[in-house]
């Protein structure tokens, strides 16, 4: 039985029928016992008073016998005539005791002249003849009432018919009502299990519908975000290997097409074209560089050197290291650092290799004439710890709305064109990465025209 829906219908059956069958068993017992007490109540009575008769008439038992057909019913005649009920007489089990505890009738005669025990005495009706005990009956274990031929007995059998009906009927009930809640409730479940069969299958992105707002809502909700994150995944995927195989390319083919002029003597081999075959190779070695730090940041297996650092050391660091070429380009370079900014705990090669490379963008994205600075300070508390911000600011050319939210995605580029120069597009995605590995975190404010900030938060050293 591998079907939840199966599973689920014979658990409302079963739940159904057993409720079914518990009020059945409830109110049958109820109906019986109080219908064996007002029976039993009413027939100790008539035989009792009918026996009395007998006794005033006949002074004694004598030939009591015949005051009973052979079925244990009285016969007519032997009724005192306000309790003749005729084809509606007692029809119970019993015998009759004299005082001295011995049956004087039974419908068993082999126990005529036995003697009765006194437990037996004590649940047995006294028979009275004018205030005086001269016989006792005693019932043995009466038939079951709805046995009986008569309209009690058809009234139970009635009772008994349409327990059985109502039974039936609550578990059809049950079975239908359980196939159609358990066929909705698995609907999900097999859209579901539909819908992962078709990702393995490489159908990346599909999604289910969502039917309900509950667990099983939450559980189509929860897969149609992990198919969407890895559909972006995969294309991402996709990208970079198409991106890399490109980037690749380019100076592969200058240095390859180089080489071959110069084995065919096509071409002499000047100092100029040993520098451009040398700075192809630059950029194939920064490249690959950069996807290394990249992919050992991703596996969690870059190696971190973690110092207690004064931010103010990297950042006077970094501007020594760029302040040259800065002022090549005509950009001034400057550091402002707070006096009370706290320490942090980061790796600071890693650090200086981050915002070297933040310079070098700003001084790449500046104009002659423009201002790059470089600062530190306390920003004061977030979620209960105390951040400290690096920022690099330039008054450059800025970054449109639409390419900043992608700036920190690998290989991007707003001029698609570009490659030249050591830009391989991963400058930022390496930052962020490097940022976030050490805890940290990294984000820009940008306008066209009026310059660029990115800011780096880390937790205060403690
Ligand atoms: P690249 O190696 O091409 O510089 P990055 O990841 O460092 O790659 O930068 C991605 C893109 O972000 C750049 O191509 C550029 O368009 C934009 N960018 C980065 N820094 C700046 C900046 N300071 N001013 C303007 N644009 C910037």
């Amino acid at each position: 039985m591998r079907s939840l829906a199966i599973k689920l219908t014979l658990a409302f059956l079963f739940v159904g029928l057993i409720g079914a069958i518990l009020v059945a068993l409830v109110v049958r017992q109820s109906t019986h016992s109080a219908f064996d007490r007002f029976m039993q109540e009413r027939n100790v009575a008539t035989i009792a008073e009918t026996l009395s008769d007998y006794y005033k008439i006949h002074g004694g038992w004598e030939g009591v016998a015949q005051v009973f057909r052979a079925d244990g019913t009285f016969r007519p005649q032997f009724q005192a005539p306000e309790n003749f009920r005729d084809g509606y007489l007692p029809q119970l089990t019993f015998i009759l005791v004299g005082t001295d505890r011995t049956i004087i009738y039974s419908r068993k005669a082999e126990n005529i002249g036995n003697l009765v025990t006194q437990p037996e005495l004590n649940k047995a009706t006294a028979i009275e003849v004018n205030g005086d005990t001269v016989g006792w009956v005693v019932f043995q274990s009466p038939p079951e009432p709805w046995a009986l031929n008569t309209p009690e007995g058809v009234f139970l059998r009635n009772i008994n018919r349409a327990i059985l009906i109502s039974a039936i009927v609550a578990g059809l009930i049950a079975l239908v009502l359980g196939g159609f809640l358990a066929y909705t409730m698995t609907r999900s479940l097999r859209e579901l299990k539909a819908g992962t069969q078709k990702v393995a299958a490489g159908d990346l992105g599909y999604q289910v519908e969502v039917r309900s707002d509950d667990e099983l809502g939450d559980l189509a909700v929860s897969f149609n975000q992990m198919s969407a994150d890895l559909a972006r995944a995969n294309q991402t995927r996709r990208q970079m290997t198409a991106d890399i195989a490109h980037d690749l390319r380019s100076p592969l083919s200058v240095i390859l097409g180089y080489t071959e002029a110069l084995s065919d003597n096509k071409l002499e081999g000047t100092p100029e074209v040993f520098e451009v075959m040398y700075k192809e190779a630059g950029q194939l070695n920064h490249l690959i560089d950069d996807l290394r730090t990249l992919s050992l940041a991703d596996a969690g297996e870059l190696a971190l050197n973690y110092q207690s650092i004064y931010p103010l050391e990297i950042l006077q660091d970094v501007a020594r290291a760029y302040r040259q070429q800065a002022e090549r380009k005509g950009v001034s370079l400057g550091v402002d650092v707070a006096n009370d900014t706290p320490h942090i705990k980061v790796d600071p090669n890693r650090m200086i290799q981050v915002l070297g490379n933040l310079v070098d963008n700003a001084i790449r994205y500046t104009q002659e004439g423009g201002e790059i600075r470089l600062g530190a300070h306390d920003s004061g508390e977030a979620s209960g710890d105390r951040l400290v911000e690096l920022y690099v600011a330039d008054t450059g050319a800025g970054i449109t709305a639409e390419d900043l939210p992608f700036i920190f995605s690998r290989f991007y580029r707003s001029d698609k064109s570009r490659q030249d120069n050591g830009e391989t597009g991963l400058g930022l995605a390496i930052a962020k990465s490097l940022v976030e590995t050490q805890g940290g975190s990294i984000s820009v404010e940008s306008m066209p025209g009026s310059g660029s900030r990115f800011t780096i938060r880390f937790p205060a050293e403690a």
